[in-house]
């Protein structure tokens, strides 16, 4: 039975690369930075129904001597850093803490990596923000990078190391450039979940209005189970590399208002206010991924539409809802 260490196992991906590991008949080791509201924490593994099929273990990306001792003592084969300070909007408010856990931490992982299981396969969670102000319509592995916030400065750091670590020592090191991939288990902070979740708050009569920032940006959306399933395909490869992982199609926040309000049987129109004071400052406005790469070498592909993905995020949000207005 392989062992894989997740890091970030209690955030969306880790959850859904969780349970595609069980499935697959890993053992599942995850890290988690010690909290005192720890049984909330587990909440997304627990609503996947696999919070006890998976071994948790405390540790800290910024704590070095923690990540030395847990890859010492789990003796992994496959190791997946998928923890990160991952907002965006918060990284400007978090700078340095950012570049702690985003970047640093990264560094951190590499190094125990390397000091104590090298043999391990290593994958980086590596981000579409790093394209940032696009130096071309598509992106793909060979575009130029050009980040736009400290959070997408932090991943280049983590990036390049995973490149680095791969080309100094011969780590099995990979890095997935992965556009944005949302689900029922988004935070709610991100655009996409708080669309899904302002739509059933509205419909259920808890709320009248939603207020977004920039209306105007676009995004390259995928389902993040879809995207998680790319993660475990590159370490399956002989030859570390480095893969673009997109769906090809870029949708605005309006359209994804249109679409989330319209499934619910509402006008966006009717609700949502555009407000500057959650416009960022320095914005991405377009991302479109080219996952050419992926699709050839690894055989991935994209399985759920932008329209199937919204549908199964709103129905979670109203049932969310519903719940709780029963409780
Ligand atoms: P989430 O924000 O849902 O999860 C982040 C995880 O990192 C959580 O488990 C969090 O723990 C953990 N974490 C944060 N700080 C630390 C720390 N100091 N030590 C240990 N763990 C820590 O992110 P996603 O699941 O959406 O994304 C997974 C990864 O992929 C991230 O690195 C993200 O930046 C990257 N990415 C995501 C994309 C997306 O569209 N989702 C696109 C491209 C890249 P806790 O629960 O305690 O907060
Ligand atoms: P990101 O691509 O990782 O930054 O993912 P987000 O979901 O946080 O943001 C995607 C896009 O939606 C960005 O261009 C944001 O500026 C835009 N956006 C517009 N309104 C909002 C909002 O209220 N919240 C968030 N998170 N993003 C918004």
């Amino acid at each position: 039975m392989p062992t894989a260490l997740v890091t970030g196992i209690t955030g969306q991906d880790g959850a859904y690369l969780a349970q595609l590991l069980l499935a697959k008949g890993y053992r599942v080791v995850g890290l988690m930075r010690r909290s005192a509201s720890s049984d909330v924490i587990g909440e997304r593994l627990r609503w996947l129904g696999i919070l006890d099929a998976v071994e948790l273990t405390d540790g800290n990306l910024t704590d070095l001597s923690s990540l030395i001792r847990i890859v010492q003592d789990t003796k992994p084969d496959e190791v997946f850093n998928l923890a990160a300070q991952s907002f965006v909007a918060a990284s400007w408010q978090q700078p340095l803490l950012t570049g702690n856990v985003t970047a640093l931490g990264a560094g951190n992982l590499l190094e125990a990596v390397r000091i104590a299981r090298p043999e391990a396969r290593f994958y980086q969670a590596s981000s579409s923000e790093m394209f940032g102000k696009i130096q071309e319509p598509m992106q793909s592995e060979r575009t130029p990078f050009y980040p736009r916030s400290p959070y997408a400065v932090a991943k280049l750091y983590a990036h390049w190391m995973t490149v680095n670590y791969r080309e100094s020592f011969g780590l099995h090191a990979s890095s997935g450039i992965l556009f944005n991939h949302e689900s029922p288990l988004r935070g709610i902070e991100f655009v996409t979940r708080k669309v899904t979740d302002g739509v059933a708050r509205i419909k259920l009569g808890l709320a009248k209005q939603l207020q977004l920032g920039n209306m105007h940006a676009t995004r390259d959306w995928g389902h993040a189970r879809d995207y998680v399933q790319a993660m475990w395909l590159m370490l399956q490869q002989d030859v570390p590399d480095d893969y673009v992982i997109a769906t090809g199609r870029t949708t605005s926040i309006t359209d994804l208002c249109r679409i989330a309000f319209g499934h619910a049987g509402l006008n966006y129109e009717d609700h949502v206010v555009s407000t500057a004071a959650l416009h960022r400052p320095a914005e991405v406005e377009v991302l479109l991924g080219d996952s050419s790469k992926a699709r050839q070498k690894l055989g991935w592909a994209p399985l759920v539409s932008l329209e199937e993905l919204v549908a199964e995020m709103v129905e979670a949000d109203l049932a969310r809802h519903r719940a709780r207005m029963r409780a």
